[in-house]
């Protein structure tokens, strides 16, 4: 435990914030220090092909040590922090034997993790806890996943007994910004399927996630001297507002949950003479997710007529699908993954994804690719803690998943 404990805080207490404004790639330098020190560990505890590449992917094998032919099979997990919270000067405070109350993170500035209102932390009663210091986010997303991979394959390594084919392992920069997948050389990794160890709590497995798009609506004002403005003024940000009132007021994200999707207004930028409202637009089902865009489309242009000209104009951008549509027909790899956990006697969550991973495209890039449960919880702020015990679980189902393929495909 201590170990693995001493591998997590020496990946979370390296900054390795992504930025979604700035084009590079990656999108900060400061991921290459977590990449480096991860190459050099990987080299250190026995995998072959260690590469980093020149995009920040870190690749290596584990071979394999049986006579007979498995399926190559991946784990992936990501080296960025989300941009939304610090995470500069990472401080983990280690809770031993957690009892199932508030934990105090700050005292000095009185920052309490409250474990009625985050009560998903009252099923570890008894566990290690690690959370942070209240000022940064802790980076279990994704530096647990990263932990759990890298220990499954010295575990592997040190217990040759424990039969398993070729497998293959990829750390990505960028996850955070939406591009983890983009320069993912799916054919040089070249597995037949992977799992990213990127989801929440024990036991979650995924394998359906969002289908989403990004719109943006350009209001087309004029602006004239208020005191003349009469039947000549046309105020964007006022007329803006029928835009918004013309979507769903029910179908946002704080007022839905599980299948159901949404319209995000996640942003307004305006003045009198122009104004954008940007949107993301989500859901599971594919034709319901095209209704939705189709709607926004309609609204714009039902406005336009209203007001005689073109002073609302759309731009929608498709970012990712839903990768149950890759997935459903190679079933397999995740009834393996459910068993994984099944030999720990944890029980599979099987959730929809209210978002995307690294997975959802790279399933559509060629590479299967479920989600399973990395450990941490409240991802993307100061409230982010993980139990030391389901990072540990959840390398016991790495471990487990390389050992069922392998056992699957004996002939
Ligand atoms: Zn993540």
């Amino acid at each position: 435990m201590q170990h693995i404990l001493d591998r997590f805080i020496s990946y979370i207490t390296v900054d390795t914030q992504s930025d979604p404004t700035n084009p590079n790639f990656p999108s900060t330098e400061k991921q290459w220090v977590l990449a480096r020190m991860l190459e050099k560990e990987l080299q250190e505890i026995g995998l072959t092909n260690v590469l980093l590449d020149d995009n920040c992917y870190l690749t290596a094998t584990l071979p394999s040590n049986v006579n007979h032919n498995v399926p190559v099979i991946g784990f992936v997990a990501h080296i960025d922090t989300s941009p939304d919270f610090s995470g500069e000067n990472v401080n983990p405070q280690i809770h031993k034997n957690y009892d199932g109350g508030n934990i105090v993170l700050n005292a000095t500035q009185n920052i309490i993790l409250d474990a009625t209102y985050f009560d998903d932390i009252q099923q570890y009663k008894g566990q290690t806890i690690i959370t942070t210091d209240g000022t940064t986010l802790l980076g279990a997303d994704d530096k647990a996943g990263v932990t759990e991979i890298v220990t499954a394959m010295e575990y592997l390594i040190n217990h040759p007994e424990i039969k398993h084919g070729t497998i293959r392992i990829c750390f990505t920069p960028d996850e955070e910004v939406g591009k983890g997948a983009h320069k993912f050389d799916v054919k040089a990794f070249g597995a037949e399927w992977a799992y990213t160890m990127d989801g929440s709590q024990i036991g979650e497995l995924e394998y359906e996630n969002f289908n989403a798009a990004s719109a943006v609506i350009t209001v087309q004002g004029k602006n004239v001297h208020p005191g003349y403005a009469k039947n000549k003024m046309v105020n964007a940000v006022l007329i803006s507002q029928q835009f918004i009132n013309g979507l769903p007021s029910d179908e946002v994200p704080e007022k839905t949950t599980g299948y159901q999707g949404f319209y995000h207004l996640h942003d307004i930028n305006g003045d009198v003479e122009k104004t954008t409202l940007e949107y993301i637009v989500r859901d599971h089902d594919l034709e319901k997710f095209e209704e939705r865009k189709e709607t926004m489309k309609s609204l714009v242009s039902s406005l336009n007529q209203k007001f005689g000209e073109e002073i609302f104009s759309i731009k929608i951008k498709d970012q990712y699908f839903n990768m149950k549509e890759k997935i459903a027909p190679v079933m397999h790899i995740v009834d393996i993954a459910a068993e994984a956990l099944e030999r720990e006697n944890i029980t599979p969550l099987f959730k929809a994804i209210r978002g995307g991973t690294d997975g959802s495209q790279l399933s559509f890039m060629g590479l299967p690719c479920p989600n399973i449960f990395a450990g941490g919880h409240n991802f993307h702020g100061k409230y982010e803690y993980v139990p030391l015990e389901s990072i540990v679980q959840a390398t016991k189902i790495v471990v487990n998943i390389a050992e069922i393929t392998a056992e699957k495909y004996k002939k």
